[in-house]
């Protein structure tokens, strides 16, 4: 296997939007609590020994399988289910895991890392998704502690196993004769978040800034405007498949009805605080009915709160560094 790293201009920086109606939220349950219906894990060959986990509940994960080894694509929110994860790929394959691609330091997207560390694989990152992973451990096990109470799972045999390898801009990998580019463009969902693409197969994997159908959770991202432009760029690339952290399959219209959803709620948001409504009246007052069957929809007074203090104090409520 070979990786080498080169240089990849930024993107340019775009927002449209439209105004969001003024509606009452439900409350919303307390972080980490799972309300949604029970959808099977689904796995999916998306392209010759591309495989892709949709886990609607809790997150998605891929694999490459090769004639040298496997690539690893997120690790899953705890060992029990990292270990599951890995038993799933024993379906296909006794190849060696040799690469795991963390996308974004979320929680439910690497406190699995152990098991595969104990497989041999070697860890690669984003920069800023490696600092992430050490300055917001402390966050991420509280906000999943709810979680791990749900599931039993023992929050103490989550360990903080870091990337061996960072890039900046771009990264390839190649393993087995295929050939993985990891591609940073800025700032999505997260500084750091790493869009996995497979140029030959048409296929993308994009972690933390899509998800279909899926409301993403705003309280880490700088600069919505360059989320928005990175989702309509993401959507112009040479892909067929769109494969999030969360939610199903997409296609190119998911992505767009994403990048439309966020601008709403971006333009919803600051509507309502250049009008001087507080962040309790606007929890109140204020819903994207537009979007309400879209998943995580109940935790919408989280997301308004969260964004209100990006709002108001111009700094991410999980701000990094
Ligand atoms: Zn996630």
């Amino acid at each position: 296997m070979k990786l080498h790293v080169v240089a990849l201009c930024t993107i340019a920086l775009g927002l449209g939007g439209s105004m969001a109606s003024p509606l009452a939220l439900a409350q919303a349950p307390a972080d980490g609590v799972i309300l949604e219906k029970n959808i099977p894990i689904k796995v999916t060959e998306v392209a010759p020994g591309l495989f892709f986990q949709y886990h609607h509940q809790e997150s998605n994960n891929a694999f490459l399988v090769t004639d040298e080894g496997v690539l690893v694509i997120d690790t899953r929110q705890h060992p029990r289910r990292a270990e599951e994860l890995l038993a799933t790929i024993r379906k296909y394959t006794d190849k060696p895991i040799k690469w795991v691609v963390n996308t974004h330091a979320h929680g439910d997207h690497y406190f699995g890392n152990i098991v595969f560390k104990r497989e041999g694989a070697t860890f690669i990152a984003h920069r800023d998704t490696a600092g992430m992973m050490k300055a917001h451990l402390d966050v991420e096990m509280k906000r999943r502690q709810g979680y791990f109470k749900q599931r039993q799972y023992d929050p103490a045999e989550v360990k903080l196993v870091m990337p061996d390898v960072t890039f900046d801009s771009k990264a390839t990998i190649t393993l087995g004769g295929r050939t993985i580019e990891l591609l940073y463009m800025g700032p999505g969902q997260n500084p750091g978040d790493t869009l996995v693409y497979f140029p030959k197969e048409r296929v993308i994997f994009t972690g933390g800034p899509f998800s279909k159908n899926s409301w993403p959770n705003p309280s880490f991202t700088p600069s919505m405007s360059n989320w928005v432009a990175l989702l309509r760029k993401i959507a112009a690339m040479d892909v067929d498949t769109y494969l999030g952290g969360h939610g199903d399959i997409g296609n190119k219209e998911d992505v767009l009805h994403e990048a439309q959803m966020l601008s709403d709620f971006d333009a919803g948001m600051r509507e309502a605080v250049a009008k001087g409504m507080s962040k309790d009246d606007i929890v109140k007052n204020v819903k994207f009915e537009k979007y309400k069957d879209v998943r995580n929809y109940y935790r919408m007074n989280l997301f308004i709160g969260s964004y209100y203090h990006f709002l108001t104090t111009g700094r991410p409520q999980n701000a990094y560094p």
